[in-house]
């Protein structure tokens, strides 16, 4: 039993249970969901694919600095895991 059961401060987004998460590098605002300790979503607005750092010809916006924010928010908890 290690859930803590904590509740984020946040709105909770009842579409799919999206938080939303800050890139701690570009500061880019997503909405992620963890459907899976290996399985997260992330939902870009216009803004954040604008924002974070994306390498030409990416198919999929990625921001290292982004997953490892996501990584974070896991380990503290701050993103609900099913
Ligand atoms: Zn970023």
């Amino acid at each position: 039993m290690t859930r803590a059961g904590t509740r984020t401060e946040r709105q909770e987004y009842l579409e799919g249970g999206l938080e939303e998460l800050a890139c701690e590098r570009c500061a880019a605002v997503v909405r992620v969901r963890k459907s899976s300790p290996q399985q997260t979503s992330v939902q870009w607005s216009t803004a954040a694919v604008r924002q974070c750092t994306t390498p030409l010809g990416a198919l999929v916006p990625r921001c290292p600095a982004l997953h490892a924010s996501i990584d974070d928010a896991v380990r503290a908890g701050r993103l609900d895991i099913p």
